[in-house]
């Protein structure tokens, strides 16, 4: 069982908080650890101090945090922020919410009847679909009738930005607000999976990069002439501890519903793979679309941004100003150049021909120098299977639909190495079939 208690707000004359009261008992804290073993792909950090001791302190519980400034739009009304918060955690511990404040109407029919039936599969090993116990309301919150997104720098957010702000959209659709979440999403810096940090060193390494980003989405708002929202939570810190990429969609939908006296309409930059599937074990945005539908409540709807490609948004993106100078796609978070995020938007640059406006994103010296192994990877990746080879299979046939000249020397090395895997193969199979 998961207790949300009654929401309230206070500030420390810098932040104001919007904090709930979060019980979870411990059949649901010991069935989240034994998790481990299950999700091989998430990050947990559960090796130091969980569950924290700090639950036990009385005044424990869920925040999220924005510059005073903003204080009067913290939704202290609903406990619509919370729910969603801590949603993906109750599923995969199969555990029920209890949540002293009551719910939008709509975002707890969704819960109860789209979401919840639609992952809590029996065939993938769920006993029983959990409950959301709480009062339900249909009095739409107050709001300003922004139009909110994220802006991570990424090629999906600045697509956004550009196509929402632009003067066709009508003005109850056009952006507003782009937002910035501290909530957990830089959750790799090197040597970071391998438990190297301590508790304390890895937040405070997390923390120092997403506010080194948060000036980079600041100069982009600045460029844009919007205004930033910034939102911290210790959602990651104090209970969910990893699986970022599972529930990525749900932290960001929840710090937005923690703003609902702010936004009427908010943004959801899709993925950008189109491929969809349902499971909580898999990434929330195979799913987005879902989330968004039942995340929206009586006065925030969430829209998912569109359905296109990395590709087709790199096409537009390239000409975009803001793209030009802070284009942040990089795995490493420092533009190695070398990641195969780094490397598919770098050759995807190069064969549009705008490898040179993004001098100050990359090293392209260093690419340049680097450019026919590049392609080499292109060719190799383009027929593996998963997100890496569709991506690179698009940026290929767009190659070569477009006349783009592959370096020669490229596809020689590629044509070699690929008939010395099938040689080894067919080595493999006689002397194989011959012991
Ligand atoms: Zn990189």
């Amino acid at each position: 069982m998961i207790r949300i208690g009654k929401p309230f707000i206070y500030d420390d004359g810098e932040f104001a908080y919007l904090k709930a009261p979060v019980q979870i008992s411990s059949d649901t804290v010991n069935a989240y650890m034994s998790l481990e073993s299950r999700f091989k792909h998430v990050h947990w950090r559960l090796y130091e101090n969980y569950p924290p001791v700090e639950w036990q302190d009385d005044n424990a519980g869920l925040w999220f945090a924005v510059p005073i400034e903003y204080k009067d739009y913290l939704c202290v009304e609903r406990g619509d922020a919370f729910v969603v918060a801590m949603l993906w955690y109750a599923m995969v511990t199969e555990s029920d919410i209890e949540c002293e404040a009551p719910v939008s109407e709509k975002l707890a029919f969704g819960i109860k009847h789209y979401l919840v039936p639609a992952l809590m599969k029996e065939e993938k090993g769920y006993k029983r679909h959990i409950s959301l116990i709480c009062d339900t309301t249909d009095i739409p919150v107050a709001n300003k009738s922004a139009v909110g997104t994220g802006m991570s720098c990424g090629v999906d957010s600045i697509y956004t930005l550009d196509v929402f702000s632009r003067p066709d959209i009508p003005e109850k659709f056009r952006l507003t607000h782009l937002t910035y979440f501290n909530m957990g999403a830089i959750f790799h810096p090197n040597r970071a999976t391998k438990k190297v940090y301590s508790m304390k060193e890895f937040y405070d390494i997390t923390d120092k990069m997403s506010l080194e980003k948060l000036q980079n989405a600041q100069a982009v708002a600045n460029m844009s002439n919007l205004p930033l929202l910034y939102v911290k939570s210790n959602l990651d810190s104090d209970y969910y501890r990893g699986a970022y990429g599972d529930t990525g969609v749900y932290r960001n939908c929840a710090c937005v519903l923690a703003t609902a006296g702010l936004f009427s309409v908010y943004y959801c930059s899709s993925g950008g793979s189109n491929a969809f599937d349902l499971s909580l074990d898999i990434g929330s945005e195979y799913y987005e679309g879902l989330l968004c539908d039942v995340f929206t409540t009586e006065s925030l709807t969430f829209i998912l941004s569109d359905y296109d490609t990395r590709l087709e948004k790199m096409q537009v993106i390239q000409y975009n100003k803001a793209a030009q100078q802070f284009l942040d796609v990089c795995f490493c978070f420092n533009s190695c150049g070398e990641c195969s995020k780094c490397l598919r938007t770098l050759v995807t640059l190069d064969i549009m021909g705008s490898l040179d406006q993004f001098k100050s994103v990359f090293n392209i010296d260093k690419y340049k120098k680097n450019r026919v192994n590049v392609f080499v990877w292109l060719l190799k990746t383009k027929d593996l299977p998963g997100d890496d080879g569709i991506h690179a299979k698009l940026v290929y046939d767009y190659a070569l639909l477009h006349g783009f000249q592959i370096p020669p020397e490229a596809i020689k090395i590629y044509e070699w190495q690929k008939r010395k895997k099938n040689f080894k193969a067919i080595i493999k199979k006689v002397f194989g079939n011959i012991v």
